[in-house]
């Protein structure tokens, strides 16, 4: 990524994670025009900066390449809303060449797979048939180019689907759909199956929810038990009880009826979901350690 950008004239800001509050200072002092990152930290640097009175409308920020975790249309309109940019997603993983396998044009209708670099497969996770186009399975990745230490079919064990039609940019580069699942990070519960992806979904259309939120699965007396921690605007706490209630079993109901499953509603206080400069931890799952 880095000489990627160098590549193409632009300076590069190695600023690493942690420390917010020197990059938001590097931001302005430089002038940054574009950021990349994990967007769970995009939104934690904007938290960071309004908290500093940092009025990102007025900086030259214009762009942001989020890669490294899923991240739903929701919490794209909130990256953009909150720090005044065009937000993409971006694909790579660490055995292939980390981020720089694929990613959103200004069409955003799926990530371009640099195909000069990398071929790229659908398989059917069950059986590692080869599927068709338009057709849900998982990326198995070969590089093309890469010296010294080629990938055969590397199993990404991330779901989604080819698109070979040109794209309305004018690019001809296969494009893949944007990856929501993994095979891996799908929960049983209960015997349900739950993606952490459609509990985003869910909270992230109610208002007054923040998008900070954490699930964790226990097991009782064997009985698995599924709680979502979620964090909500300071004008959701109430002095009125009943209100509470009333928004919890709101919030409640509707992961309900998507999931399938019924789920206990924890409300926390602004702020109190761990933060992480890296990939958000969005899942606890405790049963393992039984
Ligand atoms: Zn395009």
């Amino acid at each position: 990524m880095h000489y990627g950008i160098e590549r193409i004239g632009a300076t590069v800001i190695p600023a690493g994670s942690g420390n917010t509050e020197r990059h938001l200072m590097m931001m302005q002092d430089f002038g940054t025009t574009a950021v990349v990152g994990t967007p769970s930290y995009a939104l934690y640097l904007a938290e960071v900066g309004e908290r500093n009175g940092v009025e990102f409308s007025k900086l030259p920020l214009r762009v942001g390449l989020f890669g490294g975790e899923p991240c739903g249309e929701h919490m794209r309109a909130e990256i953009e809303r909150r720090l005044h940019i065009r937000a993409t997603d971006n694909y790579g993983l660490t055995e292939i060449i980390g981020p720089g396998v694929a990613g959103e044009c200004e069409c955003r209708c799926g990530l371009h797979i640099n195909e000069d670099h990398f071929l790229a497969e659908i398989v059917d996770p069950e059986t590692g048939e080869t599927l068709p186009e338009g057709v849900e399975g998982e990326l198995v990745l070969t590089s093309l180019t890469k010296e010294a230490f080629p990938v055969l079919r590397f199993r990404t064990h991330d779901l989604t689907a080819l698109d070979l039609a040109p794209c309305a940019c004018g690019r001809t580069s296969a494009r893949m759909r944007k990856v929501r699942h993994r095979t891996d990070d799908m929960l049983i519960v209960r015997g349900v199956n739950v993606y952490p992806s459609q509990v985003e979904d869910v909270l992230l259309k109610i208002e007054g929810i923040e998008p900070h939120y954490q699930i964790v699965v226990d097991r009782e007396h064997g009985m698995d038990r599924m709680e979502v921690r979620v964090e909500v605007a300071e004008e959701i706490f109430s002095d009125v009880m009943a209100d509470m209630v009333a928004f919890t079993g709101n919030v409640s109901d509707r992961l309900n009826g998507v999931l399938g499953l019924s789920v206990k509603v924890t409300l926390v206080e602004p702020g109190t979901v761990e933060r992480t400069a890296g990939k958000a931890k969005r899942v606890m799952d405790n049963r393992s350690l039984e």
